[in-house]
């Protein structure tokens, strides 16, 4: 293990309100330490940003994978860790398949692409067709593990990837990884519109602020005359974050490249940096950075 890998002595920074200094009334040993050691490993990322989304298929781990890939390409130290349990997408995203994590005395280290330090559990699944059945309690433990015993080093951002919904899957990350905000991905449609509201409701009944919405397919833009046709309609993440009074990021169009690029295993954002698309992205991605920058880092003692 590199020194820049090594999780900080815990309890020892001086921090007296770190809460993960002093054990808890009734608290094991062992849950002690364990509490101290993913807290020393959350001491080392500066900001975490978890994508959410009401439903599957709208566009979050695209998000999620090209949100990674801007940060990298402006020189962040970036993590994406894929909690989508039942249906990693970023393995196949970053043409990671698989790959698998190894590492000495049980540490885990990510894989590395592109200055990204990715973890899915696509990694452990010894065949692609391989289903993942696990109650919550499972899941929990195996989140709790990816950040706790993954060698992530110093990060400046940690995206997380979470499985659409309200499950317990980013029940668990929000409440152990306490990110600085959320993202919360749809289409236009009401159908998925309805869904982005209970995401909302969820993150404001955790504490985890809603940093903004992203529309993703929102209208096709005419490779020929440019002309935008609103396919999947128009306007509904924009009409929901005006509602709810949460910032609209911005709105991305359906885009080939963005798909093919996915299959073929490449960062959109790396790979077509000039095209108007990629434009948009990352008027969507700078104000998002822009906001986390202006929020003081994590603060050490925070998980409960
Ligand atoms: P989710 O994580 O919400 O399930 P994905 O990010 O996996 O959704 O996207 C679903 C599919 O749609 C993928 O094949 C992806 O490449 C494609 N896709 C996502 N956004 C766009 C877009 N703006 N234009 C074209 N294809 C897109």
């Amino acid at each position: 293990m590199s020194s820049s890998d090594a999780p900080k002595t815990c309890g020892t920074c001086g921090n007296g309100t770190c809460a993960a200094a002093r054990r808890k009334q009734g608290e094991s040993d062992e849950d002690f330490k364990d509490r101290q050691k993913l807290q020393a490993r959350l001491c080392c990322i500066q900001h975490t940003v978890v994508v959410l989304s009401g439903k599957g298929g709208v566009g979050k781990s695209t998000v999620a994978v090209n949100l990674a890939a801007a940060l990298a390409a402006a020189g962040k130290r970036v993590g994406l860790l894929d909690i989508d349990i039942h249906g990693p997408s970023i393995p196949t995203m970053l043409g990671l398949e698989g790959r698998m994590v190894a590492g000495p005395d049980g540490e885990m280290r990510p894989v590395e692409i592109d200055g990204i330090k990715v973890v899915s559990i696509g990694f452990f699944l010894e065949n692609q067709d391989n289903a993942v059945i696990w109650r919550g309690p499972m899941k929990t433990t195996v989140i709790k593990q990816f950040l706790q015993d993954v060698a992530w080093g110093e990060l400046d951002y940690l995206i997380i990837d979470s499985p659409p919904g309200t499950g317990d899957e980013p029940l668990s990350v929000c409440q152990l990884a306490q990110p600085d905000g959320a993202v919360i991905v749809t289409t236009p449609q009401k159908v998925a519109t309805v869904d982005v509201r209970k995401s909302i409701t969820f993150c404001r009944l955790i504490g985890v602020p809603v940093l903004g919405i992203v529309e993703n397919m929102g209208g096709f833009a005419c490779p020929k005359c440019g002309e935008v046709t609103p396919i999947l309609g128009s306007g509904g993440g924009q009409a929901i974050a005006r509602d709810m009074g949460i910032p609209f990021l911005g709105s991305i169009p359906i885009d080939p490249a963005v798909a093919e690029t996915g299959d073929a295993g490449r960062a959109f954002m790396r790979h077509h940096q000039s095209t108007a698309t990629a434009v948009i992205m990352r008027g969507i991605i700078d104000p998002l950075i822009a906001t986390c920058e202006r929020q003081a880092p994590v603060a050490s003692g925070t998980i409960k």
